[in-house]
């Protein structure tokens, strides 16, 4: 039947994965896309075949934050194409599958039922003719909900080894948030790589000194109640913000920069 098909055809493309990263956050807002842009980029400026997955239903960003604005795609033989973003030093062009290639205008919210939400995360995987990749980038949405179900359900399902990424800012509501998301990991037997704190602290670009915009609400010791380690405390700072506009991860422009050695140990650790 059709949800055998779909199985299958998921089955198919994820074969020719060597690894998933799940990106994953309980709250909206916390920098969990810009991590994955950042993540993906760092990846494929290391030579790997990387794509990213937008799964992120009801804010579809990586098609901004690849310069993919209004583009579109269309169907061949072999599925749906993804769209490419190209850059010096990346020998493998990043392959970019997202919902917003397939929406009328990038205004259109989108208002779905759950079960249609489930097909979604099938769509986005089995859909889109990924190629051979060495590791696939999942944008998830903000929560635990169906969306990360499904996707432990394929996954689980002969899929290629995964992995989670925790994305959290060091306020305390995210923090106890994120957490949730780290339990639901350890239900579904998804190891989680481990946590990046985003937003951590501002560098003043006049005198070069940090500090912190969020209170310290503990989070590394939260961590640890979890058992999840932090790998990368990126700071808040404008390139970011001004990469994910333009359409270009920040992480590629000056590689010894604050923004890209921030970066460098989740991108080592994957
Ligand atoms: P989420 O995917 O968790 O909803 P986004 O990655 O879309 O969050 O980030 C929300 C906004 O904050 C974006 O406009 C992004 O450019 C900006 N942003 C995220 N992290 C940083 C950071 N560390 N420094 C500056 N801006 C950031």
């Amino acid at each position: 039947d059709k949800s055998d098909h779909d199985r299958a055809l998921v089955r198919a493309r994820l074969s020719r994965v060597g690894q998933v990263v799940v990106v994953l956050s309980n709250k909206g807002g916390v920098g969990k896309s810009t991590v994955s842009a950042n993540l993906a980029a760092g990846l494929a400026a290391r030579g790997l075949r990387v794509g990213v997955a937008d799964a992120d239903i009801h804010g579809p960003n990586q098609s901004r934050f690849f310069g993919l604005v209004g583009a579109r795609v269309r169907l061949s033989a072999a599925g749906l194409e993804t769209r490419t973003f190209a850059a010096d030093g990346i020998a493998h062009p990043l392959r970019v599958g997202s919902l917003a290639f397939l929406m009328e205008d990038d205004a259109t919210p989108i208002v779905w039922r759950d079960s249609y939400k489930h097909d979604f995360i099938h769509h986005l995987l089995g859909s889109f003719d990924w190629g051979d990749l060495d590791a696939l980038v999942v944008d998830m949405p903000p929560g635990t909900g169906n969306e990360m179900i499904t996707l432990c359900d394929v996954l689980d399902d002969g899929g290629p080894p995964a992995a989670a990424v925790l994305v959290t800012t060091p306020q305390a509501v995210a923090q106890m948030d994120s957490l949730k998301a780290a339990r639901v990991c350890a239900e579904r037997a998804l190891p989680i790589i481990g946590a990046v704190e985003n937003m951590a602290g501002v560098v003043c670009p006049h005198c070069s000194g940090s500090f912190h915009v969020f209170p310290d609400a503990g989070l590394d010791a939260a961590l640890a109640v979890e058992g999840v380690g932090k790998i990368a405390a990126i700071p808040l700072a404008p390139e970011l913000a001004i990469g994910s506009d333009s359409g270009r991860p920040a992480v590629l422009d000056h590689p010894d920069g604050a923004v890209a050695r921030a970066f460098a140990p989740l991108i080592e650790a994957v």
